[in-house]
């Protein structure tokens, strides 16, 4: 038995220490903000000793090992203190990883995660294996392996929580784009932010396969640079692959082995050209663990997509209105302007990450009339789109921007909320500012 110390009580933290717990170990878990009641229930459940709203040096500095929620930066004094005092702090994925012996499929990237990792626990539920899906979405991954049995996991995997892995193995890694974000986390530099997605492919041999995009450059430049033990499977919309995924005469095509699929790529069910790439990587995964193309064909046309992620919410007088709140980069709001062929009236804005906005200039001089501005400082959309459209407005909730869409729309348009920005400066989140998008449509 050793002391483990938990850093951060949120859905990774609470689930580290209460796999800490059922593991034997002596566990503290501290938080420097307060702790939700919901949260201190599942502690108390399981005995485990805690403190809020500050770090109490004597109660970590015994520690053997620190699991960190990836919500906390390494800069934070109390992680600068505990790494001076050499004790070694892992992730929560690290530390479930190794009490965990199922098949691991992990999923990583700028954009995209989720909804990839979603299609392919989708596929493995469908072909009838015994899956959980953990990671970034919903329960901890952590708390699963604590509390469950899988043969497989589909993790979602964050840069955060792949800076704090060293030992862990995936059995497939599925790394989807590389573009610029969370830069503010990696001192502004680039590589670093490249050197830690890669980390998802670390510790892997000749048995396990890495699946990437061949049409991403920084992802290619740096596989050329580095030596890879694992079996490469590329996927690209731009050329033909020998092995993984490509697209010929309006189809995907995989290869895999000597076995082969093929379908359409209009049978898909999430259309655009971004789920085409998150598509091939699902499909790659289901012929690498030998699921029959049936089932392939079956989920990959019937899956549902996932919430706020350019999710259809109701055509209002022959005018469609799309939920796409989780856009919090430019990259993401790119595949959304993409996708779409009618004239968008676009919602934008939000707190602008330091925001390069130039790749989206020809596809909103192409497609959109109107900009709705939501955000409470919206100066440098006006000062970079305000020339590019016809109108531009202020919008200082998610139902006033609504309203103003509805009275300029004209039949046959999209409104789309896409913000290109995280919410924390009006909503609670991603999720709210989508949610209270929907509701505001719903009332029209
Ligand atoms: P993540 O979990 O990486 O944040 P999500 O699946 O939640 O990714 O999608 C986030 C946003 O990015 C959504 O707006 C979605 O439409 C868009 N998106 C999804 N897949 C991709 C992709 N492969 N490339 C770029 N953008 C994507």
């Amino acid at each position: 038995m050793s002391k483990i110390v938990v850093l951060g009580g949120g859905e990774s933290g609470i689930g580290a220490a209460i796999l800490a717990k059922v593991k034997g170990h002596e566990v503290f878990l501290s938080d420097c903000n307060m702790i939700s009641n919901q949260a201190k229930e599942q502690l108390t459940k399981y005995s485990i000793i805690f403190e809020e709203g500050g770090h109490n040096r004597e109660n970590l500095m015994d520690a053997q090992l620190v699991v960190k929620s990836p919500g906390i930066p390494d800069t934070a004094p109390i992680v600068e203190e505990l790494t001076e005092a050499q004790i070694p702090i892992i992730s929560e994925i690290e530390f479930a990883g190794s009490y965990d012996k199922s098949k691991k499929i992990c999923v990583t990237g700028s954009n995209g995660k989720t909804t990839t990792a979603s299609i392919i626990y989708f596929l493995l539920k469908n072909a009838g294996l015994n899956v959980g899906l953990a990671g970034n979405i919903g329960e901890s991954y952590a708390y699963q392996v604590a509390t469950c049995n899988y043969d497989y996991y589909v993790l979602e995997i964050s840069s955060f929580q792949l800076d704090g892995m060293y030992d862990f193995k995936a059995d497939i890694a599925v790394l989807l784009n590389i573009t610029p974000d969370h830069l503010d986390r990696y001192g502004n530099d680039m590589e670093k932010y490249i050197k830690a997605k890669f980390r998802i492919t670390q510790n892997m041999s000749g048995e396990d396969c890495f699946i990437f995009c061949a049409d991403d450059q920084i992802s290619i430049s740096h596989l050329n640079k580095i030596v890879l033990h694992a079996k490469q499977l590329p996927f690209s919309q731009q050329k033909e692959v020998e092995e993984g995924a490509y697209i010929k005469e309006e189809k995907m095509h995989v290869q895999y082995s000597n076995s082969e699929y093929q379908m359409f790529l209009n049978e898909l069910s999430l259309q655009g050209k971004h789920n085409i790439y998150n598509s091939m990587a699902a499909a790659i995964t289901g012929k690498v663990l030998n699921i029959e193309n049936d089932v392939l064909r079956e989920s990959l046309t019937t899956f549902k997509g996932v919430e706020h992620r350019l999710e259809k919410v109701l055509k209002v007088k022959d005018v469609l209105y799309i939920n796409d709140s989780k856009a919090t980069n430019v990259n993401s709001t790119w595949y959304a302007l993409e996708s779409i062929t009618t004239p968008i009236i676009w919602i934008a804005g939000g707190t602008d990450k330091g925001n390069n906005y130039e790749p989206l200039f020809e596809m909103v001089r192409e497609k959109v009339d109107t900009i709705i501005c939501l955000g409470k400082d919206n100066s440098k959309l006006h000062s970079t789109f305000g020339t590019m459209v016809e109108n531009i407005y202020d919008a200082s909730s998610a139902q006033e921007a609504v309203e103003i869409a509805y009275k300029l729309s004209k039949k046959g348009d999209t409104v789309l909320l896409s913000p290109a920005c995280a919410s924390f400066d009006l909503f609670k989140n991603y999720e709210d500012r989508g949610n209270q998008f929907k509701e505001a449509v719903k009332n029209l």
